[in-house]
């Protein structure tokens, strides 16, 4: 909530005089600019769209309630509502985690059709349902297909949490510096190219250019899917998918079509290879675990992890990350899932134990009630 804006203070406070009283109700702000903003370049956007989510997360996690919505600076005579939905639309999908209709879940008007809340013009109130399953905000694993990383679905985390493949986890080997590499499930392939106004604090030292790696080159997300390939992968810092020019195979043909080559690039390595290699393994070590249906959350296994760089003269290093296969699901977050309920009035993060046994509970549930 914005204890700073008034509009958001006194239109809670109405609420909870004038109507029937609501088991959660949540009130966030955001400024009509952030709203209509492309969400990729505005910060604001992101902040105010994941508080959003925290109390969505929250609502459907426990027993359902209301969002009051203020979006400041909304004309009193502007009653469209598509861009408050679009802005809301892949989370409010995200959260339908038990297969249940979104017009089932869900529900949202101006505040101002409410009698009483006339004057309350830039207010929009979403109705949310309570969920039998758990509601992530970010499931903090990825899954991918050859092409690209993706949010799992709760059935895929379900369906990685029963399957039971021939072994149950397998050391990571280091492919090297392959002829012709394509991106796939199994490799993955990065410029080293940061922004001119980034590089220097980058290379300052190797915890954060480890970080770097980690964060902003997504090494994380693809660590948690390279897991999940029963021949794990390579993530490959200092090789470049460049466009290039083919001619059409066909003889007689003098049409030419644009496609992709590998070509390294390389990178000057600003200290030692051992120290980068123990902050990348810091930083694997403090925030990955694995969790398996029957056990809490595990610490990462050190032989799933092998470093090599792949350093010469003439176009500077290429660091291979090879990753294992785990049976388990590797989350890039000490804490495993976020996802939250209210307890004792407070919106709080769900246990890893907490979230696991309610998501096994939906299908087992789920199972009980569909069975004749
Ligand atoms: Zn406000």
């Amino acid at each position: 909530m914005s204890s700073r804006c008034s509009t958001c203070r006194e239109v809670v406070s109405q609420y909870v005089k004038t109507q029937k009283k609501e088991p959660n109700l949540f009130v966030d702000h955001i400024d009509i600019c952030d709203l209509k903003g492309k969400r990729k370049h505005n910060t604001q956007k992101q902040l105010k769209l994941r508080e959003i989510e925290i109390h969505l997360s929250a609502l459907r996690n426990t027993a359902g309630g209301k969002i009051i919505l203020h979006v400041s600076g909304t004309a009193g005579d502007d009653r469209y509502l598509g861009c408050v939905d679009e802005f809301l639309e892949e989370s409010l999908n995200n959260f339908l985690c038990d297969g249940t209709l979104f017009v089932d879940t869900y529900s949202r008007k101006w505040l101002s059709e409410i009698r009483t809340f006339e004057e309350f013009t830039d207010c929009i109130l979403i109705s949310v349902e309570k969920t039998k399953g758990v509601a992530t905000v970010d499931f903090k694993t990825k899954i991918c297909s050859d092409l690209k990383v993706e949010r799992p679905s709760t059935l895929n985390i379900v369906s990685l949490l029963c399957q039971r493949k021939s072994s149950p986890q397998k050391a990571a080997t280091l492919r090297g510096l392959l002829p012709n590499p394509t991106e796939s499930r199994n490799i993955q392939l990065k410029t080293y190219r940061p922004k001119d106004q980034d590089k220097s604090n980058i290379e300052s030292n190797p915890d954060t250019f480890a970080q770097y790696i980690w964060e902003k080159l997504r090494f994380r997300e693809y660590l948690s899917c390279m897991t999940k390939n029963e021949d794990g992968g390579s993530f490959y810092l200092g090789i470049t998918e460049k466009e290039k020019q083919y001619q059409c195979a066909s003889p007689d043909s003098t049409r030419t079509y644009s496609s992709f080559a590998p070509e390294i690039e390389g990178f000057v390595l600003p200290f030692s290879e051992d120290d980068l290699k123990n902050s990348l393994l810091c930083l694997i070590q403090s925030h990955v675990r694995i969790l398996h249906v029957d056990t809490a959350l595990e610490d990462f296994p050190p032989d799933l992890i092998k470093f090599q760089f792949h350093c010469s003269k003439s176009k500077g290093c290429v660091l291979e990350i090879a990753v294992g296969y785990t049976s388990g699901i590797a989350f890039y977050d000490e804490k495993g899932p976020l996802a939250y309920h209210v307890k004792e009035g407070e919106v709080q993060r769900i246990t890893p134990d907490d979230w696991l046994s309610r998501v096994t509970k939906t299908f087992d549930d789920f199972k009980g009630d569909s069975s004749p």
